[in-house]
């Protein structure tokens, strides 16, 4: 089942959009042979289903291609103000649901296909899962693709075409592996190469001052070495297909493909080494989420992917307009996170050296372009690059780092007091530990605009990382919520769900997510409820054969299924989670024949590689697992499924059959999340902490529906200030002492008894994540949620006014907030 209005739809030979001609049938089931038979190479007896999905994609593709050109022709004559999105990470998923979803073709090409004996849900899982992202900012990146489009935004993505996306998981004796994933070793349907658009690259050489008679200097870059940048086009289609952008990725190769003297000598292998050299910062995805990768590479990745994109921005501009001066009047382009920040350098590196700008002129021109997403305040994942890698690696960038930081320090000194200290921490360069360029800073002097992404987020931000910053230029900071793409992640995900919820709103409601709020009519109505219900059973069941493939692992359709998918990491606190477990684990036990209800603890994430903490607490939830699913006393009634490898196709799969929604980060950690919008859209509850989006889905749902415990961002301020010892907090709580102290024993490590004790002495010690401060109120929490979901009509009445009220996170709600206060371009709403 898959798509809106796919299913009965289709056997009843209407489709919801009431394209249902035969004709559309016959011209698609013929373009699929057509590609198999002239692409491929096969005939239909001898067609794999990876041949088929092929065939159909570049089928669907044709249609997107006449689009894509007519979009580009009306943008060129109508000199619309473009949107580059710069991102290290998109993280795409699988593109063949969304194009046929975006395109309406999901119940023709359905019926063409089984025509030809092919069945389209077959073909949906042999499409590989392009992770070219860690996470909530990569999929950021992805919806907000999809929304842009959708709303008619003239944009392009520019990022890298990893060779290798994140790495795939397994689980192994309860612990993480890594394996390198291999997206494109069977080709991609979706992309263009484009050998022909190539930039080079310099890194490294040295800078050369060249006198003008006027007695300035010209400075000119000798680059010790280059690198080509090759551009592979991806085509976007918005909602209905009326848009479709561009999705522009660099692949590096070498200016020669060969040293052919040293070939000729017979080093084979030292003929190649400058090749191997420069396709490595296009070869893989750095695992981290949350910290920098301190790598050179990681630079030269960064470097690589901005430098190749302003060129190819500031070529386009020129070959449409004669000025290079009205870039900012035509171009807008919006940093992902810090990571692309060398973009403000480069742009004014281009704008003087090359195109002989004044520098103030420059400077204009680059504040006015350049706007700044920040994902976080953790101190550790604040971007910073030592001054003498950036003078080795690049010695232009780093002088005009320097003169961007003499004239903002030059301007603060003149527009008032200024303390030593402020300048400290106002200055591009941290001097505290070697002397480091500090990439916030040069991104939020080089923008007109800095956004957070949740209201306690961005209000965080004025106060600590860029306090003194925001005090120096006042209004830069602004909020915009994240916000995620319906398409994907209601009508694709859970077809059944839409169909009902079209059925009480209207079949529009797909394209005006306000009117969503018609489902609070129907809210009490138990007939609707019972058919929600259903649907929620028959994904629960979907995603208990997943489980059961994957683990060998039973679970019940009617237990409460409670989910945290998300990367692993301290701040997240899945360990609080297994904490329950545990406790939970514990009681039953101990009373094995109460009316325990039923519940299915549900755990996928990926730890980056280098994370040994992280890593430890995926071997936790395997280990207690394994306890807990072969304990004979706990009847079933308490299941724990470590799913391996999550991805964006397994989020699509849990999401939609998830009762309840864990989002319980210590709060003023987590800088939004967007999980935890898919979640509560798909009408699971959520049991949370005030943390990023969380507090802004409480005002929207109503706070009797959604499951609020714990510390506050100022509270765990407060404690942290106090000290972090939870000897006190642990001894006073009921339950605590017990479950640590079996941990810390071996009752879930009998192999080894002492694999958790570290684990356990940091809890008692050094709580920095206040799992153990949290703990008692996360343990009532819980218990409300069991009282709710014994009331089964009050907790499908929370279900859809949760549904009912979560329009505003569509990211089209938020892409128009970007499209009119930040990069002030036109847009076209759908609906
Ligand atoms: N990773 C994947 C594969 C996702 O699909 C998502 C969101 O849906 C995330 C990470 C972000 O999750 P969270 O906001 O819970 O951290």
């Amino acid at each position: 089942e898959a798509g809106v209005g796919s299913g009965a739809a289709v056997q009843a030979g209407t489709y919801q959009d009431g394209s249902g001609a035969a004709s559309e049938v016959a011209e698609l089931r013929a373009a699929i042979l057509d590609k198999l038979t002239y692409f491929i190479g096969k005939h239909a007896e001898n067609a794999s289903d990876r041949d088929w999905f092929v065939a159909t994609a570049l089928a669907v593709r044709d249609r997107i291609v006449d689009r894509w050109t007519e979009t580009r022709d009306l943008i060129w004559a109508k000199h619309t103000k473009r949107v580059y999105y710069l991102s290290l990470e998109f993280l795409i998923g699988r593109l063949l649901f969304d194009a046929l979803n975006n395109l309406q073709l999901t119940d023709p090409v359905r019926v063409a296909l089984s025509e030809l004996g092919v069945d389209l849900d077959r073909l949906r899982e042999v499409e590989p899962d392009a992770a070219l992202g860690n996470g909530g900012l990569g999929r950021l990146a992805a919806c907000f693709m999809d929304s842009m489009a959708t709303l008619s935004i003239a944009a392009h993505g520019y990022g890298i075409r990893y060779d290798h996306g994140l790495f795939r998981q397994r689980i192994k004796d309860g612990w993480q592996l890594e394996y390198p994933e291999d997206w494109l070793s069977f080709g991609n349907p979706w992309e263009f190469p484009r050998p022909e658009i190539d930039y080079s690259i310099g890194f490294g050489g040295h800078v050369e001052a060249m006198a003008r008679p006027d007695g300035t200097f010209r400075h000119v870059w000798h680059p010790g070495e280059t690198i080509e940048a090759v551009a592979y086009d991806t085509p976007v289609p918005g909602w209905r297909g009326r848009h479709v952008n561009t999705l522009r990725l660099w692949s590096a190769r070498a200016p020669d493909p060969l040293r052919l003297d040293a070939f000729n000598r017979g080093d084979h292998v030292g003929a190649l080494t400058a090749q191997v050299r420069a396709e490595a910062i296009s070869k893989i995805l750095y695992p981290s989420d949350a910290t920098p990768a301190g790598q050179e590479l990681r630079l030269r990745q960064e470097y690589f992917f901005v430098s190749a994109s302003m060129q190819d921005l500031i070529d386009r501009h020129l070959r449409q307009h004669d000025a290079i001066e009205t870039l900012p009047e035509r171009v807008a382009i919006q940093l992902n996170d810090t990571h692309p920040a060398i973009a403000i350098a480069e742009m004014m590196r281009l704008l003087v050296d090359i195109h002989h700008i004044e520098w103030e002129a420059a400077w204009t021109i680059t504040t006015g372009v350049f706007s700044y997403t920040n994902h976080t305040l953790l101190p550790e994942a604040l971007e910073t690059w030592a001054v003498p890698l950036m003078e080795r690696m690049l010695p232009r960038h780093m002088q005009i780092i320097y003169m961007i930081n003499a004239l903002h320090l030059d301007r603060l000194r003149k527009s008032g007091e200024v303390t030593d200290e402020m300048v400290r921490a106002l200055s591009l360069i941290d001097e505290h530990s070697g002397r480091r360029v500090r990439m916030g800073h040069l991104a939020f002097v080089g923008s007109h605009k800095i956004n957070g992404v949740s209201a306690l987020h961005t209000d965080l931000m004025r106060v600590t990382v860029f306090r003194d910053l925001n005090g120096a230029y006042p209004g830069r900071i602004v909020n915009k919520t994240n916000g995620i793409t319906f398409r994907r992640w209601l009508y694709q995900a859970n077809p059944g769900l839409t169909r009902l919820i079209q059925e009480a709103c209207g079949a529009d409601v797909v394209d005006r997510t306000a009117d969503l709020k018609a489902l609070e009519k129907v809210a009490d109505d138990r007939a609707f409820q019972r058919r929600v219900a259903a649907v929620r059973r028959a994904n629960k069941i979907h995603l208990g054969r997943i489980i059961a493939e994957q683990l060998g692992v039973k679970v019940d359709p009617d237990a409460l299924f409670d989910v945290q998918i998300k990367r692993i990491h301290e701040y997240k606190r899945q360990l609080l989670n297994i904490l329950e477990t545990i406790a939970v684990y514990e009681e039953i036990r101990s009373q094995p024949t109460r009316d325990w209800i039923p519940r299915v603890k549900i755990f996928a994430g990926k730890a980056a590689a280098s994370y040994h903490q992280a890593k430890l607490i995926i071997k936790l939830a395997n280990d207690v697992a394994k306890v807990v699913n072969s304990d004979p006393t706990v009847r079933g009634l308490l299941k724990v499924a470590f799913l391996p490898n999550y991805n964006v196709s397994l989020a699509e799969a849990i999401i939609p059959a998830a009762d309840v929604s864990e989002q319980i980060s210590t709060a003023g950690m987590e800088a939004s999340g967007t999980g935890n919008m898919k979640f509560a859209l798909n009408g699971a509850l959520t049991i949370g902490t005030l943390d990023g989006a969380n507090v802004e889905i409480r005002e929207h749902v109503g706070p009797e529906n959604i499951f609020i415990f714990g510390l506050t961002a100022e509270e765990v301020e407060a404690r942290r200030r106090r000290g972090i010892d939870a000897t006190t907090v642990i001894a006073a709580s009921p339950r605590l002492p017990e479950i640590l102290d079996a941990m810390a024993s071996g009752v879930f490590s009998p192999d080894e008894p002492g694999r958790y004790r570290g684990l356990v002495d940091s809890l008692r010690f050094h709580d920095y994540f206040m799992v153990t401060a949290d703990f008692d109120s996360y343990y009532a929490r819980q218990r409300d949620i069991y009282r709710l979901w014994r009331d089964k009509e009050a907790w499908w009445k929370a279900s859809l006014l949760n549904t009912a009220r979560m329009g505003w996170f569509s990211s089209d709600r938020a892409i128009t907030e970007y499209a009119q206060e930040i990069w002030r371009v036109p847009l076209q709403p759908i609906g």
